[in-house]
């Protein structure tokens, strides 16, 4: 799969501070990476309804990370997924009556365009899940031949030439951390596994809560060669585990994504990779939700806000940027006419204050800024600064010789606003 172009980051004075992040799941703040290399995945997108503002706030909010990682001088290796065959892609494509290798197709390239808009630096590993077939097939392979997976038998009609070869399904059980949530009863998190694409009620498998590996040929669907396992296709988080594994191997610092990813997703992959041997990522981070009029942003609700229609309007995407960097990555927030006209204001003033030769001293707001993103990406705190720099230098004035220019090139490098 083809990533977008990466934008360019410009060389700005010092160094940044080791930074620490919450991690979801021991609700800790910890050290991301101990470096020397930083690894990170970031789970992509089901590309059919792509780009909307929930989507744009993950990736910019993990965007902070991978740049101040650079900044304290490590090397970062960041992969990526795009689910581009699942069953949300496939329903979707037949509701439209459209192809379903057109639309993610199509997807695929608006979410690039919006990326490179948004000035999000692209990652190193980007795949694709059709193109991924052929190590899920043996990844899979080695689960069964582990006995840490089993298989499930076929209604009528499915499996084409092998009918009698199953589903194939990870048995959560043999890891003892999987399915139990905090705060939750096993029947409430069965219910979140169904409404969250999970199929808890599917006849002959040993725990509600297993997740489908490999599912096999339907009449209607798409299904590639498996080998011993029967044609078919992946699951949804085995997928990204092959992924994981391809590219930063099974144990590595950070899993990411929305909140809403958290459970089954992320839990289950993390089990696939030390169900292979690895430890999984070290910290989940996971970022809050997005509203719209007061109503949380869904492809269901059909209430979404997208990247690219805001671009049509002609709003300049680094105003999208800062009105999505004025919130705390994990906080949920509302998308409002206000918190935008908020951002092109706050871009204007920005703007307006580097504009000159002379300024205040940038340089302790650039410490400002690094201190803030490594005390978990707290990016409005940032933003704070630079507004104080910027108010200084309009109402004041201020008689460092290129001063502005540091500015300018330290919130490009550190917060992908181009001034
Ligand atoms: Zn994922």
């Amino acid at each position: 799969m083809l990533t977008w172009p990466a934008p360019f980051l410009p060389a700005i004075p010092g160094t940044g501070f080791p930074v620490h992040l919450h991690d979801s799941v021991t609700g800790r703040r910890v050290l991301a990476s101990a470096g020397p290399v930083a690894t990170m995945y970031v789970c992509g997108i089901t590309p059919y309804d792509a780009t909307h503002l929930g989507h744009a706030s993950t990736y910019i909010a993990f965007d902070l990370l991978h740049r101040a990682w650079l900044d304290a001088g490590l090397t970062v290796h960041y992969a990526s997924n795009v689910t581009d065959v699942d069953d949300p892609l496939l329903e979707r494509a037949s509701a439209t009556g459209t192809d379903w290798r057109s639309l993610a197709t199509e997807q695929t390239a608006l979410f690039a365009e919006d990326m490179t808009a948004l000035a999000v630096l692209p990652p190193h590993t980007y795949l694709g899940a059709v193109e991924t077939i052929p190590t899920v097939v043996t990844t899979v392979q080695r689960l069964l031949d582990a006995g840490l997976a089993y298989r499930v038998p076929l209604e009528d009609g499915a499996g084409g030439d092998h009918p009698e070869l199953g589903d194939v399904y990870a048995d959560v059980t043999i890891d003892p951390g999987t399915g139990s949530l905090e705060g939750l009863t096993h029947d409430e998190t069965v219910a979140l596994f169904a409404e969250r694409g999970g199929d808890p009620q599917r006849a002959g498998k040993r725990d509600p809560l297993d997740p489908a590996l490999w599912r096999r040929e339907r009449p209607g669907e798409p299904s590639w060669d498996g080998g011993a396992l029967g044609t078919g296709r992946p699951g949804w988080h085995i997928e990204c585990t092959v992924i994981a594994e391809r590219s930063l191997g099974l144990s590595f610092d950070v899993q990411a994504g929305g909140r809403d990813l958290c459970f089954p997703h992320h839990e289950m992959s993390a089990a696939h990779c030390r169900a292979l041997g690895g430890h999984g990522p070290r910290i989940q981070a996971h970022a809050g939700m997005v509203a719209l009029d007061g109503t949380k942003m869904s492809k269901s609700l059909g209430n979404l806000v997208l990247v690219s229609r805001l671009r049509e309007r002609g709003i300049d995407p680094m105003a999208v940027r800062l009105a999505v960097l004025a919130h705390h990555y994990r906080s949920d927030w509302e998308w409002t006419d206000e918190v935008l006209a908020s951002a092109v204001a706050r871009l204007d003033r920005w703007r307006s204050a580097v504009s000159g030769n002379g300024g205040p001293d940038a340089l302790p707001t650039v410490e400002e800024i690094r201190r803030a993103l490594a005390d978990d990406l707290d990016a409005p705190a940032a933003l704070r600064a630079v507004d104080a720099w910027a108010d200084a230098s309009l109402s004041l004035g201020g008689t460092v010789e290129g001063a502005p220019g540091v500015l300018s090139r330290s919130v490009d490098a550190l917060l992908g606003i181009r001034l």
